[in-house]
């Protein structure tokens, strides 16, 4: 691993305009990883800059669709041969377990390949405009957009974001996560080498509050895409309105898991089980709310506490753990504060609830799977993302109960809904004020297939159509076709029409 982390930009790594830099520890062990520069205002002025020249003189949006996604193709199969390194690094800045990581990185290939084919599918339209003229719409790219993007799965967020704006002929400006800035700078690189003209995607690593924020209020840009928490989208959203262009914000959730009783009690933890505890539970659509019908509530229970007991926490890099460490101090004390509250509201701590003891995880920012029961809606815990391997258990008697509970959240971005009755998961589906709803599943993810939250979890939607189309606009050409010459002001005569 380089020892220090430039910024990218016009095809060239360079040091922050003021030389200042931050350090990107290993949350396993706190040991220091690298330095990165720390981008300043300047430096994203300079990075906007870049990406502005690209867009102007056409060196990408102009090459035929057909040869961009050529490009976009050999990007893939490049990144398909370094995804072992890439997860290794991940997991060293982010300490989600190797195993887990090497699973999502391996699908990011066809995040390429599948905006790759949209674009060269992508046709515009010809409305009637009647006689006399032809109408054609086209979608063209909007111009440089700024992508801001998060530490939990800091390649897949930017893949979403990247494969999509490129494909449309976008030029860009990423400022990655400050807890895991390497893998999205690696891959602006590997996007060049695959023949991506330099100056099309460019890298502010930095802080949020300086290289984020100057991206976020930068007049250069066409489009904001930000994934974060609910009140950095709404600062971004903000800047955005202010300077009336688009924005997608993918943001915070609270994911409910709906068990029915007809479902078998086993699959129903394994499914609950995963949902809550995959990346250490530091994803958007965790299964933080665990939702079953009263019959099923003590057996579902009881095995989820047992097998919840039985996870393997330790180093993230041995293959055989299955919970790592929290990403950093303040997202541990965020946990272990959102716990001591609910049980000082008067939840029950039914397992987890502390940080394990030992050596092994003495310089980490461990923290035991919990499960916890006895939480009310006046509780903060009903409410509040904790980003962190924290679930709840809750009954309920009725279908109408179930949804009722799970849309009683500020949240709206995933659901599993785990039931054999085809009809009821229809209903239900139907009734969540919830963007993404598994069916006997949860966590899974297709670039073909929408990702966007409804109420506080964002706007707009990630992978898809309607992503790829999110990075265009519509422009149309009214053509006149008429071969005498249209003179309004030529006579008196004309009057009479008006
Ligand atoms: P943050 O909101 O802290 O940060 C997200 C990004 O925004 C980072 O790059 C951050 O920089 C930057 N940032 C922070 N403040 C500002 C600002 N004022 N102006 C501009 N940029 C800023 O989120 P986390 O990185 O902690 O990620 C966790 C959150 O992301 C959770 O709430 C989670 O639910 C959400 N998320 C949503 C997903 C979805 O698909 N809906 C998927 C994954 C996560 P820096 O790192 O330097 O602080």
């Amino acid at each position: 691993m380089a020892d220090s982390l430039l910024l990218h930009i016009d095809g060239k790594d360079v040091p922050a305009a003021d030389g200042g830099t931050f350090e990107v520890r290993n949350p396993a062990d706190g040991g220091l990883l690298y330095e990165a520069a720390a981008a300043t205002a300047a430096d994203v002025d300079a990075a906007v800059a870049a990406a502005r020249a690209a867009f102007d003189d056409q060196r990408w949006r102009g090459i035929r669709a057909r040869d961009r996604a050529r490009i976009l193709n050999r990007a893939a199969a490049l990144l398909a041969e370094r995804i072992d390194d890439y997860a290794r690094l991940e997991t060293l800045q982010i300490g989600r377990p190797l195993r887990e990581m090497r699973a999502q990185l391996k699908r990011l290939p066809e995040w390429l390949e599948y905006f790759a084919a949209v674009a060269q599918t992508s046709e515009g339209s010809v409305p009637d405009f009647g006689p006399g003229h032809l109408n054609v719409v086209r979608r063209v790219p909007l111009g440089v957009a700024g992508l801001i993007t998060p530490w939990n799965h800091p390649l897949l967020i930017t893949m979403k974001k990247v494969s999509a704006a490129l494909a449309a002929g976008n030029s860009l400006v990423i400022k990655p996560s400050e807890l895991g800035p390497a893998v999205p700078r690696h891959l602006a690189v590997l996007l060049e080498e695959a023949g991506v003209p330099a100056g099309v995607v460019n890298v502010v690593p930095g802080l949020g509050a300086t290289a984020g924020r100057a991206l976020s209020e930068h007049r250069g840009l066409a489009k904001l895409d930000v994934t974060g928490g609910t009140e950095t989208g709404r600062v971004i959203a903000a800047n955005a309105g202010r300077a009336l262009i688009p924005v997608t914000a993918e943001l915070g959730g609270k994911a409910p898991v709906i068990v029915f009783d007809d479902v078998d009690a086993d699959r129903a933890v394994a499914g609950a089980l995963f949902a809550a505890f995959i990346a250490t539970g530091q994803t958007c659509v965790q299964g933080a709310r665990l939702l079953v019908a009263r019959d099923r509530y003590e057996a579902v229970v009881s095995a989820l506490v047992a097998r919840t007991r039985a996870l393997r926490l330790g180093d993230p890099l041995d293959l055989g753990t299955q919970i790592g460490p929290l990403v950093s101090e303040n997202q541990r004390n965020r946990v272990a504060d959102a716990v001591s509250r609910a049980a000082a509201q008067g939840a029950t701590v039914l397992c987890g609830g502390r940080a394990p003891d030992g050596p092994a995880y003495a310089q980490g920012w461990f923290y035991e799977p919990t499960v916890v029961a006895d939480v009310t809606p006046d509780h903060d815990l009903w409410h509040e993302e904790v980003f962190g391997p924290v679930t709840t258990v809750t009954s309920f008697d009725s279908e109408a109960e179930a949804v009722s509970q799970a849309n009683d959240s500020p949240y709206g971005l995933a659901a599993s809904v785990w039931t054999r009755d085809v009809g009821r998961a229809i209903r239900v589906s139907e009734r969540l004020d919830i963007g993404i709803v598994w069916v006997n599943d949860h966590h899974r993810i297709d670039p073909a297939s929408p990702w966007g939250g409804a109420k506080d979890s964002g706007i707009g939607s990630e992978n898809g159509l309607d992503s790829y189309r999110a990075y265009t606009r519509q422009q149309s050409v009214v053509i006149n076709s008429a071969d005498e010459t249209f003179d309004w002001f030529a006579s008196a005569d004309e009057l009479r029409y008006s």
